[in-house]
């Protein structure tokens, strides 16, 4: 494929201006150019084609089912697009807030700050949240931040410890380690769950904090949640809940009900927001009564009619500036305002129906890496299919030629060969079946013939890349 500089011939124009009706004035050197700018020189038609054809080569969920397991790909409603380019959301100077005098001039978005983050506390079951963090990771830095706070407040500097199951995401000890912690790996059972007498064995006056998500990465619910918690809290140790699999028990139950004290939320996963490929997101964090002292600040609060800024008396500071990515906010109230409370219990029913079916239909097939029914995602281990010789790696380009974005293979890493599925609420059963058809026949061709999925993919522009090549040589000439 060319690009548009290649297409340039001299003295070629899209637009063509009609001649001067009033007399022509010279810019004054001082802001002149010495040379022309190196533009391309194209049609209109050339450049109309040139960007329709590069924008139907994206991926992405208006075209094309994303089963790309944790990462909730799910169709956002475009209501919620809509909302957030209202021009008093999103042409509103971000400095307004900044200046006690312009409140008045921004009141609007203050409320929906204070509201979103009402809703999200109460979604949560926690006294209060903050919109401030810029992505998950993000959120796990500040709740892990906040429990620093709150044990140095408590002079308990000697809590240092951080537990974090093998089945956590990477950036659960990495986000602890920054936050100046030593963390320490708890492995799963093989049923794919926390290991209760592990975490026994772990738990002492030096823990500061235990880092869970619900339900975990193997697509399970935790049922010893409420003991863990009960065991942490005996040594004044804290919860700490990764809410990037919120979509699978949002408005069913609260984290703060099942003892948890601090949560991030991906609103890019579970409330509106496009995502993948880097952002923006929001990582919006939620807290009980225990961490509320110490909040990122300044926080809005209703003041008589009206709402101001205020700082939390023992805040850690700000994460972000101003109120993170606000627009994100504003998609995430479209979108909690247009399910209301049964509404996303019935986005969260629907996602663990449709990964269960998904279960249900491939089982014979590929085997589940766990027992039993799933939540929001179903795990396969293609252990016995590697076996043979078509890897979890071939396996998801073969559903690259049939048009799927690849399922999760390199993740959660307690499972061999990972092939995780997470189809959300929001794909048909038509999708989901000939999803399942096309997963079905490469099963057959992994058995048969695996040398067949090795040459996959076939059809796409980039073909089989070279790994090391695709991470350490970007500058790669030789792409079609
Ligand atoms: C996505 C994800 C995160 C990190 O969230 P980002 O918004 O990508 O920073 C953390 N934990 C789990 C389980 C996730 O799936």
């Amino acid at each position: 494929m060319q690009l548009i500089f290649e297409k340039s011939r001299p003295g070629r124009r899209a637009l063509a201006l009609d001649p001067l009706d009033v007399p022509p004035v010279e810019l004054p050197a001082a802001f002149r150019r010495e040379a022309p700018p190196a533009l391309p020189e194209v049609g209109e038609f050339d450049v109309v084609r040139h960007f329709t054809h590069l924008s139907r080569r994206n991926f992405g969920l208006d075209s094309h089912f994303y089963p790309l397991g944790s990462c909730t790909m799910k169709y956002n409603p475009k209501v919620a697009e809509t909302v957030a380019a209202h021009p008093g959301f999103a042409s509103l100077h971000p400095h307004l807030s900044t200046t006690p005098a312009y409140w008045d001039a921004c009141q609007g978005a203050l409320e929906l700050v204070h509201t979103v983050e009402g809703i999200l506390a109460q979604v949560g079951g926690m006294e209060a949240a903050c919109l401030q963090p810029m992505a998950g990771a993000h959120g796990e830095l500040a709740g892990t931040l906040l429990i620093a706070a709150y044990h140095r407040d408590r002079g308990n500097a000697h809590k240092r410890v951080v537990l974090v199951p093998d089945s956590a995401h990477g950036t659960n000890p990495a986000s602890a380690a920054m936050a100046g912690f030593d963390v320490v790996q708890i492995p799963s059972t093989p049923e794919g769950l926390a290991d209760l007498d592990r975490f026994r064995e772990a738990m002492n006056d030096n823990v500061a904090a235990v880092m869970l998500t619900c339900p975990n990465t193997h697509g399970l619910f935790e049922p010893q949640v409420a003991e863990i918690a009960e065991m942490a809290h005996a040594v004044d140790a804290l919860m700490y809940y990764d809410g990037a699999n919120l979509n699978a028990i949002v408005g069913k139950c609260r984290p703060g009900d099942l003892g948890f004290d601090v949560m991030h939320f991906n609103l890019h996963k579970t409330f509106a927001t496009p995502h993948g490929m880097g952002g923006p997101g929001s990582g919006a964090i939620a807290v009980g009564d225990r961490l509320l002292p110490y909040l990122p600040g300044p926080r809005v609060e209703r003041a008589g009619e009206g709402f101001v800024l205020r700082e939390p008396p023992k805040s850690i500071g700000r994460m972000a500036p101003f109120f993170g990515n606000f627009l994100i906010a504003v998609r995430a109230y479209a979108f909690l305002r247009h399910y209301g409370g049964d509404g996303l219990a019935a986005v969260a029913e629907n996602a663990v129906l449709n990964a269960n079916y998904i279960l249900a239909r491939l089982r014979g097939a590929y085997r589940p890496a766990f027992e039993g029914t799933c939540m929001h995602e179903c795990v396969f281990t293609a252990a016995a299919q590697a076996e043979k010789g078509a890897r979890a790696l071939d396996i998801a380009k073969a559903l690259l030629d049939r048009g799927y974005h690849a399922p999760t293979v390199y993740f959660p890493l307690t499972v061999k060969e990972c092939v995780m599925i997470e189809p959300t609420e929001t794909e048909s059963k038509e999708t989901l079946d000939a999803f399942c058809d096309d997963m079905l026949e490469i099963a057959r061709l992994a058995d048969t013939s695996p040398e067949a999925l090795k040459a996959a993919p076939g059809s796409l522009p980039v073909t089989r890349l070279d790994e090391v090549k695709a991470a350490k040589d970007l500058n790669c000439a030789s792409l079609p």
